[in-house]
């Protein structure tokens, strides 16, 4: 399965949760109205703005999708390798 990293620019994020309504089991807003990454139960510790997940290639197709719905562009998606899949540099 592919991992990705997921980051959260939470100066960016205003809120919007269009994240939150595309791909839900990733992102939720928290008490400050900021998006935070989940953790699809594979890390201990809770949210974050950022974290590293395993995910099939279904998933990453959502959370990618979830990346470019944010109004903001305040989501940032890394491959294993580092190289950023978006926003598209
Ligand atoms: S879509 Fe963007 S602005 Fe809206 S909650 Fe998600 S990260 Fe924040």
């Amino acid at each position: 399965m592919p991992k990705i990293r997921i980051k959260v620019d939470e100066d960016l994020c205003i809120g919007a949760a269009s994240c939150v309504t595309i791909a839900p089991e990733t992102f939720q807003l928290n008490s400050e109205n900021k998006a935070e990454v989940y953790d699809h139960g594979q890390a201990p510790g809770g949210p974050t703005y950022e974290r590293w997940l395993e995910v099939t290639q279904e998933q990453q197709e959502n959370i990618l999708l979830a990346a470019q719905s944010c109004p903001t562009l305040a989501i940032f998606i890394f491959d294993e390798a580092g190289k950023q899949l978006f926003p598209e540099l």
